[in-house]
């Protein structure tokens, strides 16, 4: 468009286009086409403001997404830490019981397991200021009585749950 409006002024200027009416009509293609140019000026002028606007957008979101990504990273490695340190507890807690369990008499241990698949996991339980702690009963007084009238190696149950009962200090007997 450039190149047809420098064409159309050198005519002009060479002085070969003498009719009124051709110069006028060369003259008014000229303006034409500058105006053509000015809009299509405009156009590219939105157009590279359009797009700085949106590699500025873009910018931002890579650096969200970035930020996201460090949180998520934080987290996979918080929760790999957890793991870690649980498995190392389970294997701890795991050979402590197999001590534990080797001590204790075979029919007890097969009737706390018994109890302990019955009673939600937890097969014996700490007698504690005359509750049972594993179904929070408190006893009765007969029932009482007859725990504290048992020899201390005696395998005591609760009446209600009928776990087994861990005498201590704090029985309350
Ligand atoms: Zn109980």
């Amino acid at each position: 468009m450039r190149q047809r409006a420098a064409r159309d002024q050198q005519r002009l200027d060479s002085g070969a286009v003498t009719s009124p009416k051709d110069l006028e009509n060369l003259q008014r293609e000229i303006v034409s086409l500058a105006k053509r140019q000015g809009d299509l000026e405009d156009v590219v002028l939105e157009v590279m403001e359009r797009r700085e606007s949106a590699q500025e957008r873009v910018a931002e979101l890579t650096e969200r997404v970035g930020s996201v990504q460090g949180k998520v990273d934080d987290a996979v490695a918080r929760r790999d830490a957890a793991f870690e340190e649980i498995d190392a507890e389970v294997a701890t807690v795991t050979k402590e019981r197999e001590v534990v369990a080797a001590a204790v008499p075979a029919d007890l241990l097969k009737l706390y397991e018994k109890l302990r698949e019955q009673q939600g996991g937890v097969g014996a339980a700490k007698l504690y200021q005359r509750t049972c702690q594993g179904c929070r009963q408190e006893l009765a007084i007969t029932e009482l009585n007859e725990i504290r009238a048992a020899a201390p190696d005696t395998v005591v149950r609760c009446e209600n749950c009928r776990r087994i009962l861990v005498r201590t200090a704090e029985s309350g007997l």
